[in-house]
């Protein structure tokens, strides 16, 4: 009986001395994938390549940047919408050289959001913009008409998910890419539907407006001035 009774509490005193190392750092972001309460799919799960090279996103960042792919067209299942994914990222690194594919996440016609940069790199979404911005794509031309209902619900809900991460600050602002580059992006279609979303802003109206921008750090705004380059 005093045997078994040690054999129990060494055993109690192994899971307790245990429960750290299983909830260790990169489980924890595992774990934090898991929650989200819409479908996400990972970069894994859609089979991106590596990036060429990364960059650490400042966060939480203060704009969230929407935008439309136009090419792919929307896509309505899994399988279609990781193809999407694959065909950005390889014109994004193979025809404008950029590092990955530009988005911090985009968002398929079936309702799940797909990992892009994520939210901890910074992005080449929006040039100048990039520092102080998640952008998240809505997969398809939305000119002439808006998203379906849940492609609209899971931006929506990412976006949320990123205040409650951390990552975005409450009082953030949202923004369409026309807003900060010329650009017909995301759509005029999707563009009067984001003005009706929560924090939209219309303020920056247009790129002319970047230098006004506050948050822009002064790196950015003297790249602007000399029409220089940022890392993509
Ligand atoms: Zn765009």
């Amino acid at each position: 009986m005093m045997m078994l009774r040690v054999f129990l509490l060494s055993c109690a005193c192994a899971s307790v001395l245990a429960m750290p190392s299983a909830f260790s750092k990169d489980q924890s972001l595992e774990n934090e994938v898991h929650s989200y309460n819409f479908p996400f799919v990972t970069r894994e799960q859609w089979q991106a390549r590596s990036p060429v090279k990364k960059t650490p996103l400042q966060t939480p960042v203060p704009f969230v940047v929407i935008h439309h792919s136009y090419i792919p067209a929307a896509c309505y299942d899994k399988e279609q919408c990781c193809a999407a994914m694959r065909s950005m990222q390889n014109f994004h690194i193979d025809d404008r050289g950029w590092w990955d594919i530009g988005y911090s996440f985009a968002v398929g016609s079936d309702g799940a959001a797909y990992e892009g940069r994520g939210w901890e790199t910074l992005g080449a979404h929006a040039l100048h913009f990039n520092t102080v911005s998640i952008g998240i794509c809505l997969i398809g031309d939305w000119r002439f008409e808006v998203p379906p209902a849940e492609q609209r619900k899971t931006a929506m809900a990412l976006i949320a998910a990123g205040v409650e991460l951390g990552y975005i600050k409450p009082d953030y602002k949202l923004v369409g890419h026309r807003q900060v580059r010329a650009t017909e992006c995301p759509g005029d279609a999707l563009f009067n539907e984001i003005k009706t979303w929560d924090h939209y802003s219309p303020f920056p109206n247009s790129h002319l407006d970047l230098l006004s921008v506050e948050e822009i750090p002064d790196f950015v705004k003297e790249a602007i001035r000399n029409n220089g380059t940022l890392p993509v």
